[in-house]
């Protein structure tokens, strides 16, 4: 039977050093910030807002909600991330996704500050992880890494693949494995024949969003299975993308859902916007009041 990857403990112990680097930034005069910018009633949004923020308060972070209703025009939004790029007391912003359909969302997040994008949407960062050198990768691909990393799963040569070619999920998640020499499979709901694909990965990240899409069947004996979709059933129940019972008969590793990449992706949120911070304070020309990090 697989080992059950627990996203909790590991979000628990990353939030636990988070704190004391939040510590070190107050010693130096510097309160972490974080805006979120929350647009329309979605309901769902609303509770990874409050799950965000929950986790800022926990590590020591402020952070602060910008709500606008679904009928905001996108000048409004922009003039507040306007605001937001030049206001030194916030150190990350992020635009809760997805927008209302009048919105141009790639204009929405070309207008936030390469240097306060820790959700790692802007271009210049997305840049950066073609290219291998990302400043703020994407919270939910960069969870999963340290989930893989957490357990000393190895990552160089082996067949990964991704089922999901999301800009939030699946092809960062593939590009940053990439970076890490793995050989990389991106797989869609254009793929024929998926299971093809599936049976060969050593590491297989689901992110698609179509519960018990990855059946026993398609998975190899020993895989590490990670589970990044999100379904609320008919009845109620939360569940991945995975059929999670009987794949974990035949992984070595294997994530649930709750309780797996979930609260990873809030973490890495939080691990984000302190590393923004830190490059501020050990930037002297956008900080002069402090020196440098001890
Ligand atoms: P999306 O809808 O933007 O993209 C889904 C991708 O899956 C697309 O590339 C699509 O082609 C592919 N796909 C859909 N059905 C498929 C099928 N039958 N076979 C193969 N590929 C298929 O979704 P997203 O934003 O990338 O999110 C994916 C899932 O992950 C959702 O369930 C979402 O709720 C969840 N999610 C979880 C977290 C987390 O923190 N755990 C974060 C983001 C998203």
């Amino acid at each position: 039977a697989a080992k059950i990857i627990d996203g909790n403990a590991l979000a628990r112990k990353v939030r636990g050093e988070y704190r004391g680097r939040v510590e070190r930034l107050k010693a130096l005069g510097c309160v972490p910030g974080l805006a979120v910018i929350l647009v329309g009633e979605d309901p769902a949004s609303k509770v990874y807002v409050q799950n965000k923020v929950k986790a800022c308060t926990e590590v020591g972070l402020r952070s602060e909600v910008y709500r606008f209703p679904a009928s905001a025009r996108e000048e409004e939004v922009l003039a507040q991330i306007g605001k937001l790029n030049a206001d030194p007391s916030i150190h990350g912003i992020l635009v809760q996704l997805p927008l209302p359909p009048h919105f141009q969302v790639r204009r929405v997040l070309e207008a936030i500050s390469r240097d306060k994008d820790v959700d790692g949407f802007h271009l210049y960062n997305v840049g950066g992880l073609v290219v291998g050198d990302t400043v703020f990768p994407p919270c939910t691909p960069y969870g999963v890494q340290l989930l893989l990393e957490s357990e000393g799963i190895p990552i160089e040569g082996q067949n990964v693949v991704v089922v999901g070619a999301s800009n939030i999920v699946g092809k960062p998640m593939a590009l940053m494995l990439l970076a890490r020499e793995a050989t990389v499979s991106i797989c869609h709901i254009k793929t024929r024949d998926l299971a093809q694909y599936t049976l060969l990965a050593d590491i297989l990240v689901v992110a698609a969003g179509k519960p018990r899409l990855i059946t026993k069947e398609m998975v190899k004996t020993g895989a590490v299975v990670i589970d990044v979709g999100i379904n609320r059933l008919p009845d109620g129940r939360l569940v991945g993308d995975v059929d999670f019972e009987a794949v974990a008969e035949k992984a070595a590793y294997i994530t649930p859902v709750p309780g797996g990449v979930g609260p990873m992706t809030v973490t890495m949120l939080v691990v984000n916007t302190v590393r923004a911070a830190e490059r501020l304070v050990a930037e002297p020309r956008s900080s002069p009041a402090v020196e440098s990090l001890p």
